[in-house]
């Protein structure tokens, strides 16, 4: 399997042998364009000095000096007009040399090797330990003529820089090798982590560790995969709790019902207990209808398939209409029930706002205390409306506000008195304003009363 690791290791190594090619390639230009030249003159300028050297001392011996000045550095090579030769320093490993050069330098010419020396391709003219690559001056002495060929003893001069250079180069390949190899280890290795964290999400375990305290990319790639872990988990117990709701919800009135069927079986039961037992496998029929329609609802919604119709239409109206449908409930409730509802045409969805109206009402009537009272209002701003239900009713905790638009959440029923409901109202609620692009304020205090605030955009 070609794996990341492999694939960076081999990258960087590619990279390497490419940069020292390239690298070398530019050094190389640098000295034929530019060091060529330069070292030329002062081998010339070294050959010239010997030259006037053996001029102005005609009583030394030649061989001897000669001797004496490659053993500092030098390779020369003097050969006379009757073509007698002698080497003196490290011997040249290329020794011809055309017998035209050695003559025009005879005849008093500086011949310049070193600056015409044929470039070639993997090798610098620097090192290449060859007759030709040198620099040729006319030697006078004792009345003899001579040619005499000087270079820079490269071994000599550079013996132990050679092989420090040579140990350098070679640590220096092998360190960074073995570093890009751990290194890379040590890169890829939360991408592994990664990559065994999201196999376990898949099986549905989502308690995954992964380091989050780096301060780069991938660390900050854990911190997001770690929060949606995290997330998935929540989504996947909300899911169980939603099916375990609903199959509560679905199953308690339906063991109500056929209890009190079982019951109307009896033939001795009076008339009023037979109305009772009626009467309350009527409300659990009603109660799972309403279960129904909530959850159809909230499905519909969820998959939001353009579900919103929208239109103008003047909500204060639509908002009186329904006071007027609830008015027995209220004065049943003995509730003091007042609004103010201007005219004003906002556009939306005129039934799934009537929804939203329908259970914030209905919320006010239920969690009141009797003759408490209800008060709707509509203020009018600049983009938007805000419809407020205040009511005087038991209230709710910090705690319980959190939660009220979730999915199920019922308050504790002791202290609702066993009202009914599905706790799935206000997470409708919710849905719908977010779909209109509104808000949606919760002011609460126990015991006291709530106010829900819906803000809507009046052109959304
Ligand atoms: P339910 O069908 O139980 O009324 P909702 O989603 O409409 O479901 O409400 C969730 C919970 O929020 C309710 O069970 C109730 O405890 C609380 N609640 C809603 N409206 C009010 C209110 N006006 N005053 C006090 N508590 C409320």
């Amino acid at each position: 399997m070609r794996t990341l690791y492999v694939k960076f290791v081999v990258i960087t190594i590619g990279i390497m042998i490419l940069s020292s090619i390239l690298a070398f390639f530019i050094s190389n230009t640098y000295y034929q364009q530019k060091l060529k030249p330069y070292n030329d003159q002062k081998i010339t300028k070294m050959a010239q000095s010997i030259v006037t050297f053996a001029d102005e001392h005609p009583n030394v011996n030649l061989k001897e000096y000669l001797e004496n000045i490659s053993s500092i550095g030098y390779q020369i090579y003097l050969v006379d007009n009757t073509e007698e030769e002698s080497f003196f320093g490290a011997p040249f490993r290329e020794k011809s040399l055309s017998v035209s050069v050695k003559e025009q330098v005879l005849d008093g010419e500086t011949y310049h090797g070193i600056l015409h020396f044929p470039r070639k391709t993997f090798v610098t003219g620097f090192f290449a330990n060859e007759l030709k690559n040198t620099i040729g001056v006319p030697l006078k002495h004792q009345g003899n003529k001579y040619a005499l060929f000087l270079r820079p003893d490269i071994k000599l001069l550079f013996n132990e820089m050679h092989f420090l250079f040579a140990w350098l180069l070679a640590l220096t390949i092998i360190l960074s090798i073995v570093m890009v190899v751990v290194s890379t280890k040590y890169l890829v290795k939360p991408i592994s982590k990664l990559t065994i964290a999201t196999k376990s999400l898949s099986r549905g375990e989502f308690n995954v560790a992964l380091d989050v305290t780096r301060h780069d990319e991938l660390g900050e790639l854990s911190h997001n995969f770690l929060q949606m872990a995290r997330k998935l988990e929540q989504m996947d117990d909300m899911r169980k709790e939603f099916i375990s709701n609903i199959s509560h919800d679905i199953q308690s009135p339906l063991s109500n019902i056929k209890g009190y069927t079982n019951l109307l079986e009896d033939d001795l039961l009076s008339v009023e207990e037979r109305g009772h037992y009626i009467s309350i496998i009527n409300g659990e029929i009603q109660r799972l209808s309403t279960l129904t329609k909530q959850l159809l609802l909230l499905a519909s919604l969820d998959r939001n398939d353009n579900i919103l119709k929208k239109r103008t239409f003047n909500v204060g109206q639509q908002i009186k209409e329904l006071v007027r449908n609830y008015q027995w409930q209220v004065s049943e409730n003995e509730i003091m029930l007042s609004y103010s509802l201007p005219d004003i045409e906002i556009i939306g969805d005129p039934s799934l706002l009537n929804t939203v109206w329908d259970n914030l009402l209905t919320n006010a009537i239920k969690y009141n205390k009797s003759e408490g009272s209800i008060e709707i209002s509509i203020e009018e701003r600049e983009k938007s409306i805000m419809v407020s239900f205040e009511d005087t009713g038991i209230g709710l905790k910090d705690s319980e506000i959190e939660r009220i638009f979730d999915r199920f959440y019922r308050v504790d029923t002791s202290r609702t008195h066993t009202v009914e409901g599905t706790g799935l109202g206000l997470s409708i609620v919710w849905t719908i304003v977010k779909m209109h692009e509104g808000h949606i304020y919760v002011n609460s205090t126990e015991k006291e009363g709530t106010t829900f605030s819906v803000e809507l955009p009046i052109r959304c």
